[in-house]
């Protein structure tokens, strides 16, 4: 059975309705890739998952791993193994990285992992990741550079080990170097936790050398297309035109 298993599903915000009915299932250790132009509903849909408040699931479910969660707090599903990665990483004046991490981890794992055991573990991945440990006592995301807020965004990941990450156009906008920090935290992720992914992108570059499950493309707040990873360098090649009106097919 799947891991992720979102069915029909309904959403509005501010009484506008902006999915219609989609459905999209990923299995354990896939990766998969939501694609689509702008305004299509992708980002809506990864907050959805999430439990984001500021949008009413107006029909549909989504279970995830068996049960289904569209009923549960942000908090409980981060529990139960989701993330979320913003495209705008957060900045948080006043609150150093380490207790950020610290509440995260606690969201997460409750006392499984704290004290000393997590501090070490954030540690080992500082160090996995090429970052000066010293960022830990630093105010969250405040000066930041681009690739400083990637690898703290990839150090969140590891360090919370989800069962699924939805990775919001995480790679939008990044340089080489950035861009390199955001594979290797995918690949690492990919390889320590058996993770699943979600990666919704414009950028086909992050992933050139990613092994891709299954792309779906969404259009208007429904899955216009969907496809296995041939589907990437078609769309880089044609755009999103030939789908819109289109219904479910391959191309
Ligand atoms: P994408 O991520 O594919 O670019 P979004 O999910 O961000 O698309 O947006 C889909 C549509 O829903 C857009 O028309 C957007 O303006 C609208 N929308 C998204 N979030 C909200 C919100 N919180 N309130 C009102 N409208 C929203
Ligand atoms: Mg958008
Ligand atoms: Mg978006």
């Amino acid at each position: 059975t799947a891991l992720l298993d979102v069915r029909n599903l309904a959403a509005s915000a501010d009484d506008m309705q902006i999915l219609h009915g989609v459905s999209l299932s990923i299995g354990k250790g896939e990766t998969h890739v939501l694609m689509g132009p702008n305004g299509a509903g992708k980002s809506t849909l990864g907050r959805l998952i999430m439990g984001d408040p500021s949008y009413e699931q107006t029909a549909g479910s989504i279970l995830f791993d068996g049960s289904d969660i569209s009923e549960l707090s942000p908090d409980k599903r981060s529990r139960a193994g989701l993330f979320l990665s913003f495209q705008a990483p957060v900045e948080i004046p006043g609150v150093p990285l380490l207790s950020f991490l610290r509440a995260a981890a606690s969201g997460r794992f409750g006392q499984g992992l704290r004290g000393r055991k997590l501090r070490a573990r954030i540690e080992e991945l500082c160090d996995e990741l090429d970052m000066d440990p010293a960022y830990l006592d630093r105010e969250l995301g405040v000066g930041f550079s681009g690739g400083e807020k990637k690898k703290l965004e990839m150090l969140q990941l590891l360090l919370l080990a989800p069962k699924l990450a939805i990775l919001d156009e995480t790679d939008s906008g990044l340089d080489v170097d950035a861009l390199g920090v955001v594979s290797r935290g995918i690949d690492a992720y990919r390889e320590s936790c058996d993770g699943s992914l979600l990666i919704i992108t414009h950028n086909t570059r992050i992933l050139e050398h990613l092994k891709v499950d299954r792309v779906h493309v969404m259009v208007d707040g429904r899955i216009a297309a969907e496809g296995d990873a041939s589907l990437i360098p078609w769309i880089d090649r044609n755009g999103f035109e030939s789908f819109e009106n289109a219904s479910l097919s391959d191309p």
